[in-house]
């Protein structure tokens, strides 16, 4: 009998397995996959999760895999460069995308460290109830007997098809459909860094990772899949031809692609209520949304750190099931919302006149650029940049050629 039995363990079941197993419980993790095992995402790290890798003591292991950290984004509209560094989350001032080919392994190996049992290539094919409560799994390793196996809670890390979470029919909120659809692969020999170009109704990032790779992703509207069905790879370029040609200019000319095409539209939007009796959820289970501001694996490492401490006081005592799990639900919700709907809207690709004019000023003030970039590192409040007194700011002073001239002579002074 095992305290907790995590199925899943790569972003929310390995930490939520490490935490609980750095206090003492006896956890099972257990994982279709076998690591170290590649996983269809882009792997932009912001600040805050960041943050959390370094308060488990995995920070420097992370970059120690060799993945150059990022300092200064810049975000284009048009011909407007949004050029900065997101505030530090923390004191975290840098960014990361390792592949997560390396950062999965990493995230299981510190699990086993801690102590936890880790079945990789076990698939779990229902769970046990009794008198409606979960009381474990049952599965199988590949080519093995159907075992079942028993614990006093079982957590779904099992990402956003989770079977814990339709076995058990959890409540399903703030329902969105799939509001993008998104390709990427891999380039060697070009020299980028981190940015993102902004087009119309079209959106490409770029992310330097592992091995002098950089990671190349290209949205649309999901409306529009059909052009990626027709066609992946003639879209993709077509996109990066439309959105930044100088940036398809030196893929032509020097790129070298070391992958074959992945991608996916089936990115749909949802919070699930995140337990029932003997159940919880962490991680994509339980909260899904679309990539384009990157936070669902800062999210996951959230889940692992709130929901593995309120496991650990009902399984000693000091906490009651339905509190602490109403408490975990409420931590999560209230730290999305905001972000939540960001994510909904960025995930439009498109903008409004005000959001257009407050680019103009976000070009040349660099506080309000550093701001901008901190919406998704986590480091600027959501609620406080969209507010009307801010953004009607902005839209005011992108009017006035003066204010403009004279933060350029600002800028200008301050670097000599
Ligand atoms: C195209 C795309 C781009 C993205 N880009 C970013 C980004 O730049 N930055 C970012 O932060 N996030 C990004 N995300 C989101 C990120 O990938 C997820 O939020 C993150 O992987 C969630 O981790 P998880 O552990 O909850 O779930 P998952 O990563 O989905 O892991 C679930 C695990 O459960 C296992 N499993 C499932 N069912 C079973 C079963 N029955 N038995 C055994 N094992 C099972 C699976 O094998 C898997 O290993 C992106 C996602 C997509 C699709």
């Amino acid at each position: 009998m095992y305290d907790v039995i995590v199925v899943g363990a790569r972003c929310a079941g390995s930490p939520t397995a490490m935490l609980l197993a750095r206090k003492g419980h006896r956890v099972l993790v257990l994982d279709r996959a076998e690591f170290p095992s590649d996983t269809m995402s882009t792997h932009f790290m912001h600040q805050s999760g960041l943050a959390r890798l370094r308060s488990w003591g995995l920070l420097d292991r992370l970059a120690a895999t060799g993945c150059p950290p990022i300092t200064e984004a810049v975000w284009w509209y048009g011909d407007l460069p949004i050029r900065g560094s997101a505030p530090a989350y923390d004191g975290v001032a840098e960014a990361y995308a390792p592949r997560r080919i390396v950062l999965d392994a990493m995230l299981v190996d510190a699990a086993r460290e801690a102590g936890a049992e880790i079945r990789e290539g076990f698939t779990v094919r229902e769970l046990i109830i009794e008198d409606g409560t979960v009381v474990g799994v049952r599965g199988r390793s590949h080519g093995g007997q159907e075992e079942e196996l028993r614990a006093r809670a079982v957590v779904g890390a099992d990402g956003h098809r989770s079977l814990v979470a339709r076995t058990m029919n959890a409540e399903v909120y703030k329902e969105r459909p799939s509001i993008t659809v998104a390709y990427y692969t891999y380039w060697t020999g070009l020299k980028r860094g981190y940015e993102v170009y902004l087009g119309n109704e079209q959106q490409v990032a770029v992310m330097p990772t592992h091995g002098d790779a950089c990671l190349i992703v290209c949205a649309l509207p999901n409306a529009e899949f059909g052009r990626y069905r027709a066609d992946v790879e003639g879209t993709y370029h077509q996109i990066i031809e439309d959105t930044c040609p100088e940036l398809g200019k030196e893929m032509r000319e020097h790129g070298q692609q070391m992958e074959k095409f992945t991608g996916t539209k089936d990115l749909p939007n949802f919070y699930r209520r995140p337990y029932g009796t003997g159940w919880a959820l962490a991680g994509d289970a339980g909260f899904h949304k679309d990539p384009v501001t990157g936070q669902g694996i800062a999210d996951a490492f959230r889940d692992a750190d709130v929901l593995s401490t309120a496991l650990h006081r009902v399984l000693t005592g000091t906490g009651e099931w339905d509190q602490e799990m109403a408490n975990y639900e409420e931590t999560r919700n209230q730290a999305t919302a905001a972000l939540y709907e960001f994510t909904c809207l960025a995930a439009t690709l498109q903008f409004s006149d005000r959001m257009r004019q407050a680019f103009t000023v976000l070009s040349y003030d660099q506080a309000e650029a550093n701001a901008f970039l901190g919406l998704v590192a986590g480091t600027t409040s959501v609620i406080e940049f969209f507010s009307d007194e801010h953004m009607g700011g902005l839209v005011e002073r992108s009017k006035d050629v003066g204010d403009r001239e004279r933060t350029l002579t600002r800028q200008a002074a301050a670097t000599g």
